[in-house]
């Protein structure tokens, strides 16, 4: 059993804390809002009402905030875990956030003899719930393995990509493929719609060729073929709209600073603003669909 301090009990954080408590671990959570921190004294957690008072004689503290900004201000500002974390403590930040921000405050709480490493997750509300996220984690390989058995009561794999800010490069990267080729195969089912071929004919066969891919075969952006995807209940998400927007920009920021070019990426990312700015920011990105069918 481990001392846990867990901030931010969001749509992913909370059930992340959850499944901390099944595994048997204690665990004291700190949110803006106090209902959320509720829920999980519902249900075994210990409350606190800073992000400071979290850590408090805590061997881990865990982060699940919405982007670099808010985590920037739990770890470095005034009060913050840099600042009053006791040495021995490691963190771990499982946002998604950019990756220049991850590495300074990897290398802010080096400075201050805290360990620190970088673990965004793939796998959605579901994989919180079900415990079965894919940690993609960047820093020192002790640290990782120091973390592992506490990310693995919460997902099922845990990939260590290499040193500190490789995490999110990985999450970034990651992202990159499914925004793109989601799009990629929301145009050929709309193609296939004017070409008068049914939905499942296509899926059918593409799904055994060379156009198959996850956003086809697991998250069919049409209902019918795939009856778990959000297609199937009105694209309820999932993974959002505005979140797919949100890692796209991460990484064409990343290339900018970095030279490569990203040249679907871009287009990929103005398609999904569009459709955010029409009204689809909460959908599903797989909703997407409806802005390429011309709706
Ligand atoms: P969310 O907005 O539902 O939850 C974030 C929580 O952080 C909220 O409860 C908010 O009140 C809290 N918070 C914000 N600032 C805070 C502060 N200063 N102190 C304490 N708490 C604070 O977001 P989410 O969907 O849980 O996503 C969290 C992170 O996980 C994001 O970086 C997101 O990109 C990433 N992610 C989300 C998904 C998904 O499907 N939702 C999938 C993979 C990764």
């Amino acid at each position: 059993m481990a001392r846990i301090g867990f901030i931010g009990l969001g749509n992913m954080g909370a059930p992340m804390a959850r499944n901390l408590l099944r595994a048997g671990h204690a665990v004291r959570v700190f949110d803006l809002f106090p209902d959320r921190i509720g829920r999980l004294v519902a249900v075994g957690a210990e409350a606190a009402d800073s992000p400071a008072q979290t850590v408090l004689g805590a061997e881990f503290a865990i982060t699940m905030l919405p982007s670099g900004r808010e985590v920037r201000a739990v770890y470095s500002g005034p009060g913050g875990l840099i600042e009053t974390a006791a040495p021995g403590t490691l963190l771990i930040d499982c946002s998604t956030i950019d990756v220049a921000t991850a590495r300074e405050l990897a290398h802010l709480a080096g400075a201050s003899g805290l360990g620190m490493i970088d673990a965004p997750v793939s796998g959605g509300v579901g994989g919180a719930e079900a415990a079965t996220l894919t940690f993609m984690v960047g820093g020192a390989d002790e640290l990782v393995e120091r973390a592992r058995p506490i990310l693995s009561a919460m997902g099922k794999a845990v990939v260590r990509a290499g040193e500190a800010g490789a995490g999110q490069a990985a999450k970034i990267c990651n992202n990159l493929i499914l925004g793109i080729s989601m799009i990629a195969v929301c145009e050929a089912f709309a193609l296939a719609e004017r070409l008068g071929l049914d939905h499942q004919a296509l899926f059918d066969i593409a799904a055994q060729s060379s156009g198959q891919c996850w956003s086809l075969t697991s998250y069919c952006p049409v209902p019918g073929p795939v009856p778990s995807s959000p297609a199937n209940r009105d694209y309820a998400p999932g993974f959002t709209a505005q979140m797919m927007l949100k890692d796209l920009d991460l990484a064409i920021a990343a290339a900018q600073a970095s030279g490569a070019r990203l040249e679907l990426g871009v287009h990929a990312a103005e398609l999904y603003r569009r459709f955010v700015a029409c009204g689809g920011a909460s959908t599903d990105f797989s909703g997407v669909m409806r802005l390429i069918r011309g709706a």
